[in-house]
């Protein structure tokens, strides 16, 4: 579904292809990417304004402390990097935006999901470089006592993932460890424990949530994650474009 997009930052007014739904069927990675369909859907989550290249959710809403981002060489050289696919800098620019006004939650889920397109692209080592700022990113607001994702346990499951796909395995017990040693029950310490044995072998490749307990049922773990993952979403998405939530919620299928 085609529609009519004006840039906050220039003016420009631009078509961009609307994602009208999708669905998905089957288990999250660990990192709570989606199952197929959701899990293409990527190129409708994020937009670039093709006259300033402001990247953005929703480039209608423009922060004027961007502007001055938007000239700097960090910005502008990742948009010329031709290393990475149009999709991967979107998420980067976007990232970097997010992270220059504090929204470092926003910041830190635009570095995963730049590191999802590079894992499409088979570009394993920037992958893992996207990995390890999203972690970063995520570790320093988890050191704040601020998890960013609701369910208890959640945000650190995350954390993790990124850490052991990074290759940085030795923090990601230390952040699994500081966790079961609290009252952590059900799905999250079924994940923790099995990112745990990963850690342990020297994996670093892509897992889905249904691996944690075969013989549980996929479709409650699924579910939970899941849930923490939406809320998270559209708590984020809530303060990011406040009365347009239920346009952007119906975008990336929440
Ligand atoms: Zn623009």
């Amino acid at each position: 579904m085609e529609s009519s997009v004006v840039c906050g930052a220039c003016g420009h007014v631009f078509t961009w292809h609307q994602l009208a739904s999708t669905n998905t069927d089957g288990s999250p990675d660990l990192d709570t990417r989606p199952a197929e369909m959701q899990r293409s859907t990527m190129h409708a989550w994020i937009q670039r304004c093709p006259s300033c290249s402001f990247c953005a959710c929703d480039v209608a809403k423009f922060d004027e402390r961007f502007r001055e981002v938007m000239t700097q060489p960090a910005y502008k050289s990742q948009l010329a990097d031709s290393r990475y696919p149009n999709l991967t800098s979107t998420f980067i620019c976007a990232a970097i935006l997010a992270e220059s006004i504090g929204e470092r939650a926003g910041a830190g889920w635009n570095y995963l999901h730049a590191a999802w397109t590079l894992d499409d692209a088979e570009k394993g080592d920037l992958a893992r470089v996207c990995r390890g700022k999203a972690a970063d990113i995520f570790l320093a607001i988890l050191t704040e006592g601020r998890p960013f994702v609701q369910q208890p346990g959640a945000s650190e499951a995350l954390v993790t993932d990124c850490l052991r796909r990074a290759g940085r395995g030795p923090e990601a017990l230390k952040v699994i460890e500081s966790v079961l040693n609290q009252d952590c029950k059900g799905v999250i310490r079924r994940i923790l424990t099995f990112q745990r044995t990963l850690i342990e072998r020297g994996n670093t490749s892509r897992h889905l949530i249904a691996e944690t307990d075969e013989t549980t049922t996929h479709d409650a773990a699924n579910q939970t994650i899941l849930d923490g993952h939406q809320r998270g979403w559209r708590k984020r998405i809530l303060r990011f474009f406040g009365r347009n939530i239920s346009v952007v919620c119906a975008l990336v299928g929440l």
